[in-house]
């Protein structure tokens, strides 16, 4: 058989609305041109993120009626810490309502003025962490991971050479440690070899740093490199995971990715001492050790959902439905980031609508422009997201984040007709200029105009 279905049937359904094209120009309108300022319910195909949106399966739902939620000592923390432990090899964790929160307490006990943080690209919460407790964040991914149109199989990786130069240059002293992110969101969802991730552990061990992990997509990244690395292929995901987990000194979760719930956060530690004092700031503002900032019945989701994205059958259908959006788009001429990344695709507003100079957001143009073709919901990554102050940057992205077994392959080929169609009537797509900002994160909450 060459279809990979989709493996799972469906219990429960939630219906979509559908507008007319009219109710979506007044929706639009209403929303300044800002899709983050429209109605969920208002939106027919949601592909803003994948973050914290996934389906949760019966048993993740049964899980739910089990949770215990006793302040302290409850039975799902620990049966959330024997699939922790199994499935990562770490013997510490604590528990977190999402990544951030793990960021924010790991950077706050290790970084500060002065120290820089390499990674190969740092998400942007990850950023905003680093750069909060006064420290700088760099990014070192490979040169290939710059060209939109490179079909390099690890894009996401780390440069080594760039990683021994930084240390060269600032001193090691001013390193508090060295990350990775797998994979590479930032970077387009492009993956991290294994070769590459002992590469980096094998320089910063050289030097005396911790290697840690922003490992939010750690299932699908092991995916990747049973399929593209050499010698991997015979490799059960399991045993990539937990080899890739054991390479690292710690990490940083956000279980809203590939622990397949809806909230959720882990952080991974090894040393002891580390972990007293990142467990001292959780209790702080998070909460009790045994439960952190979630209720019981979200660590029963979790424990549930990190067994069930290590399915390659899942993995398989996952990775594939993310790539059939792509290859279907590039088939029909339309410009993406290639290869397709494991979690979203990228078109490429610069190259979709070139008559939109890029002080006239061409991404932001093209996301609006499909939600009134077709009531999908997409973001912009480029310029209203990282740029200000009249400075824009390279990239002018557009992503359709996939929801983790959300969507059917009829709603992905809507989605592939409604760009297809757009593609033809790109000319009509005219630029936007921003008439209301914040002062920071202004992608959020801007107010735009047509020109
Ligand atoms: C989502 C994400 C985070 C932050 O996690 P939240 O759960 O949104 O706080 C950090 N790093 C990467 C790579 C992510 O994708």
């Amino acid at each position: 058989m060459k279809t990979i279905i989709e493996p799972f049937r469906i219990k429960v359904v939630e219906p979509i609305r559908l507008t007319t094209a009219d109710q979506r120009e007044q929706f639009i309108r209403e929303a300044h041109f800002n899709l983050f300022a429209i109605r969920a319910e208002s939106v027919l195909i949601d592909l803003l993120t994948d973050s914290g949106t996934s389906a949760m399966s019966s048993e993740q739902w049964a899980g739910i009626m089990r949770g215990d939620e006793s302040y302290a000592g409850a039975e799902s923390f620990f049966r959330l810490q024997d699939r922790v432990r199994e499935v990562t090899g770490f013997e510490h964790f604590l528990p977190t309502h999402q990544g951030r929160a793990s960021e924010r307490i790991l950077f706050d006990v290790v970084c500060g003025p002065g120290k820089v943080v390499p990674n190969n690209n740092h998400f942007d919460t990850t950023r905003a962490n680093v750069e909060h407790t006064g420290a700088e964040a760099v990014d070192l991914v490979i040169d290939e991971g710059h060209d939109l149109q490179s079909q390099h199989p690890f894009k996401g990786n780390l440069d080594i050479d760039k990683l021994s130069d930084l240390i060269e240059r600032v001193g090691v002293e001013r390193i508090p440690f060295c990350m990775v992110t797998i994979t590479n969101n930032s970077g387009g969802g492009q993956p991290v070899s294994m070769g590459n991730l002992r590469e980096v552990r094998d320089v910063c061990h050289r030097h005396g740093l911790p290697f840690f992990l922003d490992a939010c997509r750690f299932a699908e990244n092991a995916y990747f490199i049973k399929k593209r690395e050499p010698g991997m292929g015979d490799r059960s995901i399991q045993s990539i995971v937990h080899e890739t987990f054991e390479l690292a000194d710690g990490a940083t979760i956000s279980a809203k990715k590939d622990g397949l719930v809806n909230i959720g956060g882990l952080l991974l530690l090894r040393d002891e001492k580390l972990l007293e004092q990142a467990r001292n700031s959780l209790i702080l503002t998070e909460g009790f050790p045994t439960y952190g900032g979630l209720a019981g019945r979200d660590l029963e989701a979790l424990a549930q959902g990190l067994d069930e994205v290590l399915d390659e059958q899942y993995l398989a259908y996952r990775i594939r439905s993310t790539e059939y959006l792509g290859e279907r788009l590039v088939s029909a001429g339309i410009p993406i980031l290639e290869p397709p990344g494991g979690h979203a695709i990228y078109l490429d507003a610069k190259r979709f609508c070139p008559h939109i100079p890029q002080e006239q957001f061409p991404g932001q143009a093209l996301a609006v422009g499909l939600y009134r073709v077709a009531g999908i919901r997409a973001v912009e990554i480029g310029s209203v997201m990282f740029g200000g102050e009249g400075r824009t940057v390279d990239a002018e992205l557009v992503r359709l984040a996939i929801p983790r077994r959300v969507y059917t392959q009829s709603h992905i080929d809507y989605v592939i007709e409604a760009i297809v169609e757009l593609h033809q009537r790109r000319d009509g797509l005219r630029g936007l200029r921003i008439v209301e900002e914040p002062p920071m994160l202004r992608h959020f909450t801007a107010k735009f105009e047509e020109i």
